[in-house]
């Protein structure tokens, strides 16, 4: 038979012919390997690891192992902190003969599995759970799992049991892992958090967590049970239906919710910037006439006509959302109101030039327009109202126009597009 590996960390190598010498004048060899971090070493293998080269990264690791801990300096105090944090034992470094004799113990059988079987029958239920499912010791050790968490991370049960979360999967994950758990574990009582998860097949899930702490029945925290809910799917409806609320099924655009959420986020990013954020404010001019000569659907055709022709005229990071029958809002980012008045008649003009046939008749629109400069005013409230005057002001003076809102409604202007 081939002699078990010992695995032992760089400031244990002086100690390796003393402590081989003890062993062989039992006859017994090991297979000496030196690593350099503990997160070399496989789950369940035996390590003597000297305490200078232990870091805290690696406690986590020590529970899923046989770790012989070699102090420079050892007392009883040592040993009871190591196990603590799952350490097999704890021995001075000038102890050759007794590491020896503790190696001997380690590799006997007296050793060799000291995970708990699980009952035969919860594991079959448990295993009927299409949700995976696991528990953990105290030190957050693996003890036992179902089928589906065995799928999820693409071990088999009896290597997920005994091992630490980090040797099972990757250590960003870990880390996040084994902090919920710690946390868990000191505090007691039930967590609930989600977390994006990527399954061994390579697919990337939303997981709800739900674990909890058990007790031991001598009262004592014995570790922490956990459940995961694949929520992937209710997550998804739950962003189609949200994306859902704040559309136009006719036209695709934004609705005045998606617009008010737009423009105060935008609004207070802008203002903090310092920079100019401008409105239009659209209404297609009779437009009832359209529905009343071609009936609804035909009306509802030229929304959305109306939409395409808007869209083809503004730049890409402007944003037009429908929020009324045949009324628009058109948000402008980085545009002075100067700029933003010439683009609304350059606007107005182009849509009065356009048409489209249906049912054998040439449909054509013009529209009215307000704008106004968001960041001028201390509410959007205000702004938005001015903005409507200056729109109503466009209807009034004949349609087809432009107008720029003012605190003050100016005097009459006549005919075009009016400033
Ligand atoms: P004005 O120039 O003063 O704006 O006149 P208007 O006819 O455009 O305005 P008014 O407010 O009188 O009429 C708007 C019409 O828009 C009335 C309504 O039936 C129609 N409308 C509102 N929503 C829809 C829609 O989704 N589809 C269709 N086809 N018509 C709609
Ligand atoms: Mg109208
Ligand atoms: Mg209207």
């Amino acid at each position: 038979m081939a002699p078990s590996a010992v695995f032992y960390s760089s400031a244990c190598a002086p100690l390796i012919d003393r402590i081989s010498a003890h062993l062989e004048s039992v006859g017994t060899t090991f297979e000496w390997q030196a690593f350099a971090s503990l997160f070399d070493t496989p789950v369940a293998s035996t390590a003597l690891v000297a305490e200078a080269d232990l870091g805290e990264r690696e406690y986590p690791l020590l529970g899923a192992r046989r770790v012989v801990v070699i102090a420079a300096e050892w007392s009883i105090k040592k040993t009871a902190d190591w196990m603590a944090v799952g350490a097999f034992s704890c021995i001075a470094d000038d102890e050759a003969e007794r590491i020896a004799s503790e190696l001997l113990v380690l590799q006997s059988s007296v050793v060799a599995d000291t995970t708990p079987q699980g009952d035969d029958i919860l594991q079959a239920v448990i295993d009927a759970i299409p949700a995976p499912i696991f528990f953990k010791d105290d030190r957050h050790i693996y003890r036992g799992c179902n089928a589906a968490f065995s799928e999820f991370i693409g071990l088999p049960t009896d290597e997920v049991i005994g091992s630490s979360v980090y040797d099972v999967a990757p250590k960003e994950l870990a880390e996040r892992y084994y902090r919920a758990d710690c946390e868990l574990q000191e505090r007691g009582g039930t967590q609930r958090y989600e977390a994006p998860v990527r399954y061994a097949d390579g697919s990337h899930r939303d997981i709800e967590f739900y674990k909890a702490v058990f007790f031991r029945s001598d009262g004592r925290k014995g570790g922490q049970v956990g459940v995961m809910l694949d929520v992937t799917e209710r997550n998804r409806l739950v962003r189609r239906l949200e994306r859902s609320s704040r559309t136009d099924h006719l036209t695709g655009t934004g609705n005045r919710r998606e617009f008010e959420a737009v423009a105060f986020r935008e609004l207070r990013r802008h203002k903090r910037e310092n920079r100019s954020l401008c409105l239009m404010c659209l209404d297609i001019d009779h437009f009832k006439q359209i529905n009343d000569s071609y009936g609804h659907a035909v009306g509802d055709q030229a929304l959305q006509f109306m939409v395409n022709c808007c869209r083809s005229q503004l730049r890409e990071y402007d944003r037009l959302f429908r929020v009324g029958g045949e009324e628009f809002y058109i948000l402008l980012p980085n545009t002075d109101v100067e700029d933003a008045y010439s683009a609304a008649q350059r606007l107005c003009d182009f849509l009065r030039g356009r048409s489209f046939v249906t049912h054998g008749a040439e449909i054509r629109m013009t529209v009215s327009i307000g704008v106004v400069a968001l960041t001028g005013y201390a509410t959007l409230d205000q702004a938005l109202e001015l903005a409507d005057q200056a729109l109503y002001r466009a209807k009034r003076e004949g349609r087809n126009r432009v107008y720029l809102a003012t605190e003050t409604v100016e005097p009459v202007g006549t005919g075009g597009c009016s400033k």
